[in-house]
């Protein structure tokens, strides 16, 4: 009788893109929508997208293991504000659960405003570690820089995270004439909560109303004040990502530069990005994109797709924050997920 062999099983192809970067980190953009309306991320009065056009979460569940079968292994929930969308729980549950399976780390960056709630929740889905946008300890700039937020909710937000266990790391972006006088006193928050801090520089995307470049501010100037009182040195600290890490003479903070206009960082980007809307941005700072959504719906050919995209990873963003009106791309940090 003749034997039947099982079919041995197909590894699906890593994702490697057209200069041989090796993808490993996905960001999800699990919806546009948001609670506050950062100045520098978007405009007042936000159209955002119908609901016809988002991906369920059943959807971003599905095309999240696809990826993590080719070869992702860290993945960050972002937005918008991901705490804002509903069934965010059974999606944390749903993709902490391919954690040890193929995924080494589910991680998350929000603006805390509803962090009080969920945090036990994170937890309990097998995050170890997120990341919180806090530009000012002040109340007032809070409010102004966030246009609605309550300064003491994301203060909340970040006690419960370090209640639940949750490693927190602070995203402060650098912001000429709005908190270049808060970077001290967030180190000793930071300090005194255990929560590193990552600076960032205000990157020209979407139209955001007022002229982002009246606010820009290269980061080796945001910290001359540090540099002033303090000695730094930089830290081995590889992640792929595009932030360089130093230590801090006399704290226990790790300080992460990220400084997309004043240094570029592409050579070595790692990540792909996929919108709410289900559209693969192969660069947070470009236009080219792949959509899955028809052919995740249509039963179509999604991997194919996905190698389309990876084929035209582009090799470096295009911001120039002097193109004044302009800025490099039309869409809103919040479509692409930060
Ligand atoms: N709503 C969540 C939050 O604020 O943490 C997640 C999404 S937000 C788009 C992700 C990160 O992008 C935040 O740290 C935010 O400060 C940053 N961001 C938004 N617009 C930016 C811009 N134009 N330039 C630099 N960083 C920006
Ligand atoms: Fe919302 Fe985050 Fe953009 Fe602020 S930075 S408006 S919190 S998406």
């Amino acid at each position: 009788m003749a034997v039947i062999s099982p079919p041995s099983a197909v590894q699906p192809a890593p994702l490697v893109d057209g200069i041989g970067r090796r993808i490993s980190y996905l960001r999800l953009s699990v919806t546009d929508r948001c609670d506050l309306r950062c100045r520098y991320c978007m405009a007042e009065d936000m159209t955002f997208l119908p609901r016809s056009q988002v991906l369920s979460i059943e959807e971003m569940g599905d095309l999240a293991e696809r990826f993590v079968a080719r070869g992702v292994r860290h993945i960050r929930l972002t937005g918008g504000e991901p705490l804002v969308r509903r069934g965010i729980d059974m999606l944390a549950e749903r993709l902490g659960g391919l954690i040890g399976r193929g995924l080494d780390e589910l991680t998350l960056t929000t603006n805390a405003m509803r962090l009080a709630d969920h945090a036990p929740m994170l937890a309990r889905a097998g995050m170890r570690r997120i990341n919180v946008s806090l530009d000012t300890l002040d109340p007032q700039a809070f409010r102004h820089i966030t246009r609605v937020g309550d300064l003491d909710l994301g203060l909340h937000g970040i006690a419960a995270a370090r209640a639940a266990g949750l490693a927190v790391k602070i995203n402060m972006v650098a912001l000429a004439g709005l908190n270049e006088d808060q970077l001290l006193p967030m180190l000793d928050f930071c300090a005194a909560n255990g929560c590193d801090l990552t600076l960032i520089e205000t990157m020209p995307l979407g139209e955001v109303e007022a002229d982002r470049s009246d606010h820009y501010v290269p980061l080796h100037q945001f910290i001359a004040p540090l540099r002033a009182e303090r000695s730094i040195w930089p830290v081995d600290k590889a992640t792929g990502g595009p932030a360089r890490y130093f230590a801090i003479e006399d704290s226990p903070v790790t300080l992460g530069l990220i400084t997309p206009l004043s240094d570029n960082f592409c050579s070595t980007c790692n990540r792909i990005r996929l919108t709410v809307e289900g559209r693969i941005y192969m660069c947070l700072g470009q236009d080219d994109h792949v959509d899955l959504r028809a052919a995740l719906r249509d039963g179509g050919d999604v991997d194919g797709l996905i190698d389309a995209a990876l084929a035209g990873k582009p090799r470096a963003h295009d911001f120039h924050i002097e193109r004044k009106s302009t800025p490099a791309v039309a869409r809103h940090m919040s479509a692409t997920g930060g």
